[in-house]
């Protein structure tokens, strides 16, 4: 298939991007650089650079296009809260462009990378996608509304489409050839993080709260591998259906704490990792937990690299390559 990768130059879209290409697809990137960069996309594909709003309705104008993988976004939470219109503009109002710009066109499949901060805090643990979309903050808000606009399109113009709601995607695509990872500029992520202090650019690690209602009172998240989430966006591709928008939670299913966390990459890197007990960080929820059933049903998806330890060792193994 020709696909349009949105966020082709970032985390998630580069190994989407890679997956794409070793299963023998044509892809094309379109990524601004705003915070993804330009040796991450994968060799075999084409990068445009430009602006998602301004620029997808040329590049999909070429023709030819069998489908969209949409990672472009905005992702910080903290951010989302101090100035919503970064969220609005850059989330809803250009993935409404691109939206336009696939109905323009006749591109008859899209696969949207949602997020678990569409449902907020919890009421049952492990998540389903039946469960109330409560988002804490403009983030997840705007994950949502783009949410309600594919099924809408979905519905009134036959698009096939699919959303992926991620939970905690971390992990890194490690082959002889490629290394592709996390590398925000502005880190917020645990894993990164801790791994910064092990490779020796930060002297510790905070942990956010140690009074949650959890076995060892800190937060519980599930940490899924990045190429596990790749997979999932291939089998989306191959299984959407015109006229339908499907939702699916990927998630490995286990929960684990920041201290396991901690103690895991302690033991993957061998460096005493000093940590300290911060104050809790606002909006966050005491466990967030997938059930990805559906995905596996639906889309025959069985996430295999779920070892908290491979998922470390492979974002390690990242970080020392750099
Ligand atoms: N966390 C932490 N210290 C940090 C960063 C994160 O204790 O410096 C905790 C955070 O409170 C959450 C978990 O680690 O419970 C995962 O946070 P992250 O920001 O990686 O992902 P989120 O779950 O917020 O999407």
């Amino acid at each position: 298939m020709k696909l349009l990768v949105t966020g082709g130059a970032g985390y998630v879209g580069s190994v989407c991007a890679a997956h794409l290409l070793e299963a023998g697809h044509e892809v094309v990137v379109l990524d601004d650089l705003s915070t993804g960069h330009k040796d991450s996309v994968p060799p075999g594909a084409e990068l445009v650079e430009g602006e998602l709003g301004a620029t997808a309705g040329e590049v999909l104008g070429r023709g030819g296009f069998d489908g969209v993988l949409h990672f472009a976004a905005r992702s910080l939470v903290g951010e989302s809260v101090e100035k919503p219109e970064l969220y609005w503009d850059g989330n809803v109002v250009a993935s409404f462009r691109l939206l336009e710009a696939i109905r323009e066109h006749g591109v008859p499949r899209l696969v949207f990378s949602s997020t678990a901060a569409t449902y907020g805090e919890p009421e049952e643990v492990p998540i389903r996608e039946t469960a109330p979309t409560r988002p804490t903050n403009p983030y997840g808000a705007s994950k949502l509304a783009i949410d309600h606009m594919i099924t809408s399109y979905a519905a009134a113009h036959g698009l096939a489409a699919t959303s992926l709601r991620y939970f905690n995607v971390a992990g890194a695509h490690v082959t002889d050839e490629l290394k592709l990872g996390e590398r925000h500029a502005v880190e917020t992520h645990l894993i990164p993080l801790v791994l910064q202090v092990a490779s020796g650019t930060r002297e510790h690690i905070s942990m956010f709260g140690e009074d949650w209602p959890t076995p060892d009172g800190t937060c519980v998240r599930d940490y899924i591998h990045v190429d596990d989430l790749a997979e999932a966006h291939l089998l989306a591709l191959a299984n959407a259906t015109p006229g339908e928008h499907s939702i699916y939670n990927l998630g490995s299913g286990h929960g684990f704490s920041v201290r396991e966390v901690v103690e895991t990459c302690r033991a993957v890197t061998g460096h005493p990792i000093p940590a300290v007990v911060a104050p809790r960080r606002a909006g966050d929820p005491a466990v967030l937990v997938a059930s990805s059933e559906q995905a596996q049903e639906k889309l025959g998806w069985t996430p295999t690299r779920t070892d908290i330890g491979q998922i470390v060792s492979d974002a390690w193994e990242f970080v020392r390559s750099r």
